[in-house]
């Protein structure tokens, strides 16, 4: 008989053998050792298909990464290919290899102004902590060792590295059993329209958020705050688009202090909100760094990447004896950027990007009509990046108790109709492939109105109060 790590789990097994060996990120114990987590085994295109053979449309898009869609033969086949030619080969200081190079070139072309310098990483989380290490790095070779301190945003998510956690704030991450680095980071408010201050206006509130970060590099003093970093659109923190003009003014004080932007990228590059970068595209931000990650191999294999600009790199390598320590096993992991390549490929001969960009219009008027339900305070993001605000209360915009639980109820309901939409505290949150049809948006918001609908009947059945 086959050992029984060879014979075929059926789907209760698999669900069984995860929920008793594996731990899972964002692990939430106590519903884990109870519910155990939904066994994924198939999945193309925007679909998903569950070890039971259940069919899923899945708007979360992997995890805002897959970007050209599941299952591509073409891609398997790059990836296949590589593997077989080179399938590894170290890229530490005097050896490359052909996808690694190609693929720097490509991201070099692409990526805004003079940002031609790659690092690559293993994916968001390590560029993030590249860049923040960078910081100090370019900084004590321009003769200010002193200018190291990070600003970032309170609602932040730049991953889950011990850097990347203590730059990041989003409020349910900070569980006081880990630790934080605080010595020399500093949080701004997060600039979000929809939580302001009453009564102040969307330009006064921009006004205001501005003079924070200047009150702070007062306060600090310009000589020590060596970077600021942020998403341009914050993803996990509650798909916060900042009021306008909010980026590129932040980015006009840097540049007055010497302070490197750090463009966060991760979620915004590589065609969710229709271009390939959305710094200045889209906020007319000329970024000092951009970290990239998920969509820029959609997720078939994992890569990050850290682009620094040329003034950097000319700073850091201008007496020519310095050493650069920073990087990892699989920086510039051949079967990895062979993906990249082939991913960018896909998406210029597709014309992704302004099927995202046309799409995502569409995606963006179907939910706004949302906003018409009685749970939902707000409907906000853009193009292929939105979420729905659940409230108890639209006037004042407060948010329902804990024990209703109302994102996580919606999501369940809208997956016993075929559709997954991530719950992330009152939010639900969408990031479809960009291959999504205008039809499958149809799907969507049909699907989300009925549970949200479903879900806000039993919350009023069960008393609670609804303004
Ligand atoms: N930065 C942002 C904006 C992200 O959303 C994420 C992941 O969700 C990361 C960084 C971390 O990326 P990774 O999980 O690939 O390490």
């Amino acid at each position: 008989t086959a050992p029984m790590a060879l014979a075929r789990p059926s789907p209760n097994a698999l669900w069984e053998m995860d929920r008793r060996h594996s731990l899972h990120p964002w692990t939430n114990f106590g519903p884990f050792e109870r519910e155990g987590s939904l066994v994924i085994s198939r999945g193309e295109g925007c679909y998903l298909w569950d070890a039971e053979g259940r069919q899923y449309l899945d708007a979360v898009g992997g995890l805002w990464c897959t970007n050209i869609g599941l299952g591509r033969k073409e891609m398997a086949q790059a990836i296949a290919e590589q593997a077989e030619r080179l399938a590894f080969s170290n890229t530490f200081v005097d050896v490359t290899n052909d996808p690694s190079a190609r693929l720097a070139l490509r991201l070099a072309e692409l990526a805004p102004g003079d940002l031609n310098r790659v690092m690559f990483t293993t994916g968001g989380s390590t560029a993030v902590d590249t860049a923040v290490r960078t910081v100090a790095y370019y900084q004590t070779c321009m003769g200010r060792p002193e200018k190291t301190d990070i600003v970032a945003r309170d609602y932040s998510y730049h991953g889950s590295t011990y850097l990347a956690q203590s730059v990041g704030k989003r409020p349910g991450d900070r569980v006081p059993e880990f630790r934080y680095k605080e010595e020399g980071i500093h949080h701004l408010s997060v600039p979000n329209p929809y939580r302001r201050p009453e009564g102040m206006s969307e330009a006064a509130f921009c006004d205001a958020l501005v003079a924070e970060f200047e009150a702070l590099i007062a306060r600090v003093g310009a000589d020590r705050i060596g970077g600021f970093i942020a998403e341009p659109i914050q993803a996990s923190g509650g798909v916060i688009v900042p009021p306008e003009g909010y980026l590129r003014r932040i980015w006009e004080v840097c540049q007055r202090h010497d302070i490197l932007f750090i463009a966060d990228e991760v979620v915004t590059s590589f065609g969710r909100l229709g271009h390939w970068f959305a710094s200045w595209d889209l906020f007319g931000v000329q970024p000092d760094m951009i970290c990239t990650a998920k969509g820029l191999t959609s997720g078939y294999v994992p890569l990050g990447a850290l682009i620094l600009s040329d003034r950097m790199w000319e700073a850091m390598a201008a007496d020519g004896s310095r050493w650069f320590t920073a990087g990892f096993t699989y920086s510039g992991h051949p079967v990895s950027c062979a993906a990249g390549l082939k991913n960018i490929d896909i998406m210029e001969r597709e014309g992704l990007l302004a099927h995202a960009d046309r799409v995502g219009g569409y995606f963006e008027a179907r939910m706004a009509a949302l906003a018409d339900l009685p749970l939902i305070g707000d409907v906000r993001g853009r193009r292929l990046m939105l979420c729905v605000e659940s409230v108890a209360d639209k006037a004042t915009k407060a948010v329902l108790p804990d024990e209703a639980n109302e994102s996580k109820r919606i999501s369940n309901a809208a997956e016993a109709m075929g559709l997954l939409v991530r719950p992330m505290g009152h939010l639900n949150v969408m990031s479809p492939p960009l291959v999504i049809t205008e039809a499958q948006v149809d799907f969507i918001a049909e699907t989300l109105e009925r549970a949200i609908v479903q879900v806000t009947d039993e919350l009023v059945r069960e008393g609670f109060r609804l303004g």
